[in-house]
């Protein structure tokens, strides 16, 4: 009988599993797919390879949550520092955003001169770094009482943000500058929907103004592609097993039954790495599915559409590009592509003389239900992006060596989730509604994205230390 069983290797599942084998517990984590990593893993088509989802390494930083939790489980990755962490083209601007304040604000303020900018982004900037100096709240969920409980821990940090967290981020945007032109709110909009994974009618202030100052953070590129951490993180994990799905678990009153295609595994307590709205489908026990069964509703159906390319070209690239166009790219959510290139002088990654691209735009995963439109929507959408990222970064077509799109459905198909970029911290969404990492039921867990904290490396890894606390480990 083990002492845990972790099911899903995203950044949740892998880094719980490293940190309570580090403690000593006797783990053992299921992943349904030969890679591990969920949507920040990396994988490899016709000979190339490729970063799933996630590109951009944040978090790794003193006084950072990941570079914490890295160093509890005594792993050092291997990363090449990011700076700009984006070049943001929109029409005839493009915008470098340095880590370094006054170098980013230059560049930014010839762009979109406004008389409130330098006051502006000096909150912005201030907001992130006060931020990083709160610690010690945590969020419980398991009774009113804990729950309770963990809710006053936020105090001080609420009454320092009050302001912002009250304020709906486009109200609070639109009355800062007066008068915004409609390009310089597209950009702000635009750069807020890669972190908060939200429009800004639907989050606050404070989250629009941490996902703003992301680069003013250190952002890092994985050598090797973002699979090498997980390789890395799940090094001392006792038993990891790939291409094994957990299809069902059985609760019995000490512990739990976990079944797989050919075989059942025992453990004392559970934690689940697949999002909160497919967990439930894993039990047949009606308490466990009515807990689950609550939170479907906050199944926000955004995901992602992928264009994966390989070229060939010698000219130097930065490592992410975002491109803003003035209107919506058909079946998707949003005017602006995220597009990500390897680095050109590591070829563990891409050969030498090749880049592998990893671009998404956001999108909504109902619009790719329909089987008999699927494919035809599919090619159109590739053809739009590739034309774009062509044109604005000067590629040529015959420079072109592999490309191929994936949406939702391949999502789903692959890691069981067709809503990606997890379970964005909104007004609808927000503490103390978001699931937690205990539940109601015994033993029971829950780790990533779409429960408390939130999406990306530095969200799901402050989920990681909540529930390290939960457990008291
Ligand atoms: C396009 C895109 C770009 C992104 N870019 C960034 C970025 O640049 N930087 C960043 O920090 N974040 C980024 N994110 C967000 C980040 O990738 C996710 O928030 C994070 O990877 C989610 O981790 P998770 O722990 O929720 O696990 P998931 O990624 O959801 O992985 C869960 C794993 O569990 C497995 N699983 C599920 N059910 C079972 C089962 N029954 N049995 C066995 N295994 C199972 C799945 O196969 C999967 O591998 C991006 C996301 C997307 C989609």
């Amino acid at each position: 009988m083990k002492d845990f069983a972790v099911v899903g290797s995203g950044i949740g599942g892998s880094s719980i599993a490293a940190l309570l084998s580090a403690k000593g517990y006797d783990v053992i984590l299921f992943e349904k797919e030969p890679y591990l990593g969920g949507c920040s893993s990396s994988f490899s088509r016709g000979g190339y390879s490729y970063n799933t989802g996630a590109t951009t390494f944040a978090g790794y930083e003193e006084g950072h949550i990941v570079k914490e939790i890295f160093e509890l489980i005594d792993f050092k990755p291997d990363l090449i520092r990011t700076d700009p962490s984006i070049v943001v083209i929109q029409n005839e601007k493009t915008t470098l955003r340095y880590r370094d304040f006054d170098q980013f604000f230059e560049i930014l303020h010839s762009n979109y001169p406004h008389a409130k900018n330098r006051a502006f982004w000096e909150m912005v900037y201030k907001i992130n770094q006060e931020f990083y100096t709160f610690s010690g709240h945590y969020y419980a969920n398991a009774n009113i009482f804990s729950k309770t409980r963990s809710l006053l821990s936020f105090v001080p940090l609420f009454s320092k943000f009050k302001k912002y967290l009250l304020a709906d981020a486009k109200s609070f945007i639109e009355d800062f500058f007066g008068i915004i032109d409609k390009e310089y709110f597209g950009f702000l909009e635009s750069q807020v929907l890669i972190v908060a994974q939200a429009p800004l009618r639907e989050i606050n202030f404070f989250t629009a103004a941490l996902s703003l100052a992301y680069t003013f953070n250190e952002n890092y590129y994985v050598k090797g592609g973002f699979s090498t951490l997980f390789d890395g993180i799940t090094k001392r994990v006792g038993e990891v097993h790939r291409k094994s799905e957990v299809r069902s678990i059985v609760r019995h009153s000490e512990y739990f039954e976990l079944h797989l295609k050919d075989e059942v595994f025992k453990a004392k307590k559970v934690i689940l790495n697949s999002t909160v709205y497919e967990s439930g489908k894993l039990f047949s026990d009606s308490k466990i599915k009515d807990y689950y069964k609550k939170y479907e509703k906050l199944d926000n159906h955004q995901s992602s559409f992928m264009l994966y390319m390989t070229i060939k070209s010698e000219r130097d690239f930065h490592h992410h590009y975002q491109i803003i166009q003035e209107n919506q790219f058909p079946h998707t959510i949003s005017k602006a592509v995220f597009v990500s290139f390897s680095d050109k002088e590591e070829s563990r990654f891409a050969p030498k003389g090749y880049y592998s691209i990893t671009a998404s735009v956001h999108t909504d995963s109902r619009y790719w239900e329909d089987k008999e439109s699927y494919k035809a929507k599919k090619r159109e959408l590739e053809d739009i992006l590739k034309a774009l990222i062509l044109e604005k970064l000067g590629i040529e077509k015959d420079e072109v060596v592999q490309s191929f799109g994936a949406t939702s459905k391949t999502f789903d198909r692959y890691i069981k989730r067709a809503q990606l970029g997890g379970n964005a911290m909104t007004f609808k969404n927000f503490l103390p509604f978001l699931p937690g990492n205990d539940t109601p039921i015994k033993n029971l867990y829950n780790v990533g994205d779409t429960v408390f904290a939130a999406q990306g490396w530095p969200g799901v890894m402050l989920g990681v230390k909540n529930l390290q606390r939960l457990l008291g480990a």
